[in-house]
């Protein structure tokens, strides 16, 4: 992250394209991808290695990877839920894969089906086979805490469980770990105290990322809570694909295009051309058109006289 301040990690293609119903075929993903990152976005997960018989959305992952892999400069990310999902996840070549490790236990046995001890066992094994490869060919591994704010299942989460679960996957030899509002219950009070707990615990460097979701619309007040605490990663979905269809907007992740439009206008560089993501938004609509796409931005356009980089801020 050289030249620009915060990453923006688009997890549409994986968080909102395995929540709708629609299976985007494997050629518009490609061009999704390809288009998003000719618009400046730079890391993007791409797919989940999960069974086909689970999200059958997610079948092509292998190659999505392969393609997304031939893009310079694109970072690719994949989901993985167990030992064997990371094991084809490296095959395809990722860069960097992310395995969730859900807070409340209840979320963990429906989701991954496996107790809090049965998922850190399948990181310990991970951690033990990426070891085994040639330092060239070694992904990153994060190991995310997902429903840290919150479960719709156990409603409140332990934060000290957060903690030791946190510590529990550093100690396995995860490169880092993130903290995940999958359930969209967090607020920007709650965000930075366990963004600072989290940080005491395993160190500054291995809390860089945090993934919201914009349930109850906050969000992006989520998003400015945690880059205040010095988050420089911040997971978001292209039209904040993933919606509920029966709460329209509700359950996708923060969109991508107004995160960017908020981070551009405040003077912090993303190196995203904003007039190209919208044009990309544009495209995906075009190849889903039985789903919604939501966004201030794109609804809205542009204010009057905007440029890319530091609108705004000089008042
Ligand atoms: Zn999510």
């Amino acid at each position: 992250m050289t030249n620009i301040d915060v990453l923006v990690s688009e997890v549409g293609p994986r968080d909102g394209l395995q929540s709708i119903e629609t299976i985007m075929s494997t050629e518009n993903k490609k061009r999704w991808i390809r288009a998003e990152a000719a618009a400046g976005v730079r890391e993007i997960e791409v797919g989940s290695f999960v069974p086909v018989k689970l999200l059958p959305q997610m079948a092509d992952t292998g190659e999505i990877v392969k393609y997304a892999k031939t893009i310079p400069g694109l970072t690719v990310t994949a989901l993985v839920p167990n030992f064997i999902g990371a094991k084809n996840a490296i095959e395809a070549g990722v860069d960097k894969m992310c395995l969730p490790l859900s807070v409340s236990e209840t979320h963990s046995r429906s989701n991954l089906r496996k107790s809090h001890s049965e998922v850190l066992k399948e990181v310990g094994n991970i951690v033990q086979y990426i070891k085994s490869l040639e330092e060239t060919k070694r992904p990153g591994f994060e190991g995310n805490l997902s429903t840290a704010f919150g479960c719709t299942m156990e409603g409140k989460v332990s934060e000290k469980t957060v903690l030791s679960l946190g510590v529990r996957l550093m100690e396995l030899g995860c490169d880092e770990v993130g903290l995940s509002d999958t359930t969209g219950y967090a607020n920007p009070a709650q965000i930075k105290r366990l963004i600072r707990l989290v940080k005491n615990e395993v160190g500054e460097k291995h809390l860089t990322s945090i993934h919201l979701h914009n349930t109850r619309g906050l969000g992006l007040a989520n998003a400015l809570a945690a880059l205040e605490e010095g988050i420089s990663t911040l997971d978001s979905s292209l039209g904040g694909i993933g919606g509920c269809p029966f709460a329209p907007g509700a359950s996708g992740n923060i969109v991508t295009e107004d995160l960017v439009f908020m981070l551009d206008a405040m003077g912090l560089r993303t190196g995203i051309n904003l007039e190209a993501l919208i044009e990309v938004n544009r495209m995906v609509k075009g190849s889903l058109p039985k789903e919604e796409l939501y966004g201030f931005t794109v609804d809205s356009g542009l204010p009057k006289g905007y440029q890319n980089g530091g609108w705004g801020i000089t008042g």
